[in-house]
């Protein structure tokens, strides 16, 4: 029988650096990890593409996939709903696909309560005042947005500890990503 994949939940504050982390592990293990592109009532960011980075919908979409029960999870973030499409996952794990969603705190409590067998890996800024300069510094939000999501990261770092791992990115990516590493090896070997 297919060996099943391995769900991986990767939460952190927005700025936090992890699409950088990340995009490093899809890179080095190119074929053996899949990312789940969530669908998004939010407005793309220059450069974001459609199908790659978020399915980017509608409200009344999104309401209509979540009454036809098409998301693993779904939640409301910094005033826009975001979902993690079920069947896509699934039958990727199903492949024996290891799967990673880069998703908020209350989407990855959805995620544990309903698959318990996933590892879920929250990544920490060093202080408070570095993620206020990262997200600053990104450029790509109004003021009104960067202090409601630094408002939300407040809120979200209280549950870092609930996660099965912690990272804290506060020296170089090559750190950062060292950890994450090291988590994804361990986890798909025991498997
Ligand atoms: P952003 O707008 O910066 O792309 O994402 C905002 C937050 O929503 C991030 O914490 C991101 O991880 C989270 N997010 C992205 N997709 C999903 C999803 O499908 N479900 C949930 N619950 N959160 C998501």
């Amino acid at each position: 029988m297919q060996k099943k994949g391995v769900l991986f939940v990767f939460s952190g504050p927005s700025g936090v650096g992890k699409g950088t982390i990340k995009e490093r592990l899809f890179k080095e293990f190119e074929g053996k990890i899949a990312f789940s592109v969530s669908a998004t009532t939010r407005e793309p960011r220059e450069g974001e593409v459609d199908g790659k980075d978020y399915f980017f919908i509608d409200r009344q979409e999104f309401e209509r996939r979540v009454e036809n029960n098409e998301f693993l999870e779904y939640a409301e973030f910094a005033g826009n709903r975001y979902g993690t499409p079920r069947s896509y996952v699934t039958g990727l794990l199903n492949q024996g696909m290891d799967v990673l969603l880069e998703i908020d705190v209350q989407g990855a409590l959805q995620v544990k309560e309903r698959m318990p067998e996933c590892v879920s890996i929250f990544i920490l800024p060093p202080s408070f005042e570095v993620l206020e300069k990262r997200l600053r510094g990104r450029g790509t939000e109004t003021e009104e947005k960067i202090c409601v999501r630094l408002e939300t990261a407040c809120h979200e770092l209280t549950y870092a500890s609930s996660y099965d791992y912690q990272i804290v990115n506060g020296g170089t990516i090559e750190e950062a990503y060292a950890q994450l590493r090291e988590i994804y090896l361990t986890c798909t070997k025991q498997n």
